[in-house]
């Protein structure tokens, strides 16, 4: 069958020729890391390099979404390990707006419902677990599938399996057979090189991405849209104050004196990041004190920074630390950006993770997106190193995948506004600050001595904050007390920052790409609103697989129940086909058996009886032999008030849903199995591993 294409001598070479690693990974943040495992699983030899010498301790991401926490249960437990290790929701479920850590409290949401927990839509919930935690238990699964960590030179024999630490890709170039990089490394004092073939490169290289200069791909939007400083802090008695009192994820602070956010990463260990806006280049890092002299030694310039953070920390704790420890402190800049494209050098470069966008941290997309983006890959890719796909089903990759990083940019656009929301109501417009920074930085003001900017943007600050005195915002001041009506207004009606967006997590489609729409018109999603919309089960091509649990048929007596999610396998590239036990349903999925095999794909076929069938085996077996790849199910209604299979999907037991290796729905019919079962199978594979993409 695929003999017609232009498909598989490239991949053929790749696995024939050994000394080309088919898979290089660049950068091994989470999303590199979570790209070597999936693959890994999958059979495709795969190594990493990356340029630090060691993993960063900076906490940075926190907040895993259902839809990669699913993504996790799939990596042999690393989702339980995640939820075991993560500490107790009631310690964050709550984002706390106050005028100091320990003072007043202004307004506190509480961010989980029940569903969250009863696993109606998802058999996992979400995770608040620090982004070095999880590089750690990614690095340790690894392990467990033979990856080894190597901080000198290596990767000699090619043989995969490796993260190569020190090594940075300093250039890419690509001939024929292979993609040429090159990395740079540190050996006794000196810079070296090393040469590396392989067949496809995935630059996970972060916001700042080498792969993507090296290849000459742009970004597009809003760059620059804030700059902040995050400092890492060790606190055990404001952990311990906090558990006590008032626990929460995220603490908006708005005192006289400072405004920042503090982001309780772990309240057991104390640790904790503070976030604060940060306008250079009036304040810069070694401006931050009059005292700070260029010639005053990194190790005073460490000092004087510890102190002031110190001051700021004191100010927005609003009470001595007598432990604090503060580890480190980084700037960085907020940019909403997203490639011109994912793909280059004939879809041998690709990008994904930060490397390929860069969103506001409100609302937790930035890592959460860029895993997704790799599950979605991993198997195109493994089906491409494997034979099953030509090498345009990559194309589908970006088709995918860039409309979900767009809207997510939206999406993460509209919650950053979201945040500014109760700052605005309390009489700080932080657009003012943003304003008045670009005027002193992009007009006449920038003629001004530095120390005469400094004090203009000074003094615009702490006229803001001086809104937030006591003498204003109490309750006995006109002003005060309708700012204050207004701040509880914006939390009752939910206007406030969201932690969830379950209709972005779960219900996201791929309009385009390896999917067979159900008709020519796909409905274009709604523009983000920073809102908390509902996820809406859909069985609607280019879906997730609604989860519902399930039991299978062929141990009647157990009660092991499993969700539909874990029909599709995540150690093969195979498809899988669900159908009632109806006769027609029965033709269409020897069809897909014969068709699949002409395709060398690998296709399941799940046959799901209604809630009560105990025993229906011996039919399925009959309707499909000679094929044996298929399972019996009984669908669990947990409650009488839960809907059926079919119903959920909103489509008839005469329907059909062929899904994807990444859960995602390739093709489905809603009531009706078409005529020509066999054509119309030839149809979907086609599509589905990108034979039309040519
Ligand atoms: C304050 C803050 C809070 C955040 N909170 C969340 C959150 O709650 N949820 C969420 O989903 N996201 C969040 N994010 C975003 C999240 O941190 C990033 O999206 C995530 O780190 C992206 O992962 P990545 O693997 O793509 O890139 P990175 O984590 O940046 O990893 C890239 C790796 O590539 C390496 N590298 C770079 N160049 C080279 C080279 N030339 N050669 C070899 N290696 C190279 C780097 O050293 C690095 O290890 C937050 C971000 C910030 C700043």
């Amino acid at each position: 069958m695929q003999s017609q294409w232009r498909t598989l001598s490239s991949s053929r070479t790749i696995n024939g020729d050994d000394s080309i690693l088919p898979v290089l990974i660049v950068g091994a943040g989470p999303v590199g890391l979570t790209l070597s495992a999936l693959l890994t699983k999958l059979g495709v030899k795969c190594a990493v390099l990356e340029k630090s010498g060691s993993f960063s301790k900076h906490p940075q991401a926190h907040f895993i979404n259902n839809r990669s926490m699913e993504v996790f249960r799939k990596l042999d437990g690393l989702a339980e390990e995640i939820q075991r290790s993560q500490p107790p929701v009631d310690f964050w479920r709550r984002f706390i707006y106050c005028t100091s850590v320990t003072g007043s409290i202004l307004g506190s949401v509480d961010h989980m419902q029940p569903q969250d927990y009863d696993r109606v839509v998802s058999p996992v919930s979400v995770a608040h677990f620090s982004q070095y935690k999880l590089t750690r238990v990614l690095l340790k699964h690894l392990e467990s599938l033979g990856f080894h960590v190597q901080c000198g030179e290596g990767l000699e024999s090619l043989s995969g399996s490796k993260i190569l630490m020190g090594h940075e890709c300093i250039s890419i170039d690509t001939t024929a057979n292979s993609v040429n990089v090159t990395a740079s490394f540190l050996k006794e004092g000196k810079y070296m090189k090393k040469d590396i073939k392989c067949g496809i490169l995935v630059g996970t290289d972060g916001a700042g991405s080498t792969v993507r200069r090296l290849v000459g791909i742009n970004m597009r939007g809003e760059r620059n849209l804030q700059n902040l400083v995050s400092v890492h802090f060790l606190s055990q008695e404001l952990g311990q104050y906090l558990m006590n009192e008032r626990p929460g994820m995220l603490f908006f602070i708005f005192n006289t004196d400072a405004i920042g956010v503090l982001v309780a990463h772990d309240l057991m260990q104390g640790e904790f990041v503070l976030q604060m806006p940060f306008y250079p280049p009036q304040q810069k890092f070694e401006d931050f004190s009059s005292e700070v002299s260029v010639l005053a030694g990194v190790l005073f310039l460490c000092e004087i920074l510890l102190e002031m953070c110190e001051r700021l920390i004191y100010k927005l704790v609003g009470r001595n630390l007598a432990d604090m420890d503060v580890i480190d402190i980084k700037p960085w800049v907020m940019h909403a950006e997203v490639v011109e494209k994912y793909l280059s050098c004939d879809s041998r470069v690709i990008l994904a993770g930060d490397a390929a966008h860069r969103f506001p941290p409100a609302g937790g997309f930035g890592m959460n997106t860029g895993i997704q983006d790799v599950h979605n890959l991993a198997w195109k890719l493994a089906s491409v190193v494997n034979g099953i796909a030509p090498t345009s089903i990559l194309s589908t990759y970006e088709m995918e995948r860039m409309p979900i990083a767009n809207f997510n940019t939206a999406l993460s656009l509209e919650n950053f506004r979201a945040a500014m929301a109760v700052p605005a109501a309390l009489g700080l417009d932080p657009t003012i600050a943003n304003t008045v920074h670009q005027v002193i930085n992009n007009t006449v003001g920038s003629i001004l001595p530095s120390k005469v900017q400094r004090s203009i943007l000074d003094g615009v600050f702490a006229i803001g904050r001086a809104q937030l005195s006591d003498f204003i915002l109490n309750k006995n001041n006109p002003l005060g007390s309708s700012r204050l009506a207004q701040v509880r207004r914006i939390f009752e009606e939910g206007k406030s920052l969201q932690l969830q967006f379950p209709a972005e997590d779960l219900g996201f489609r791929y309009l385009r790409g390896a999917v067979v729409p159900d008709s020519d018109r796909m409905e274009e999603p709604n523009a983000p609103t920073g809102r908390q919309q509902d996820y809406v089960p859909s069985a609607d091509p280019g879906s997730r697989l609604p989860h519902m649990s399930i039991r299978a048929l062929s141990k009647p007596h157990s009660e092991e129940m499993v969700s539909t999610l874990d029909l599709v396998s995540g150690d093969k590239v195979e498809f899988l086909l669900i159908i009632a036990p109806v006769e027609s349903s029965y033709r269409l999925a020897q069809a897909a058996f014969e068709v699949a095999h002409d395709f060398n794909a690998s296709v399941k076929v799940c046959v799901m009886w209604p809630d009560g069938t105990v025993d229906a085996v011996a039919r399925s077996k009959a309707a499909l032999t000679p094929w044996d790849n298929y399972i019996d199910v009984v669908e669990v209604r947990q409650s009488a008030t839960l809907k059926s299979w079919w119903d959920l999907c909103r489509m008839t037991h005469r329907g059909a849903i062929l899904v994807r290796p990444d859960e995602h729905i390739a093709w489905r019919v809603k009531s009706r199995v078409v005529d020509d079962f066999a054509s119309e199978m030839k149809k979907v594979f086609s599509t589905a591993l990108g034979f039309d993409s040519i």
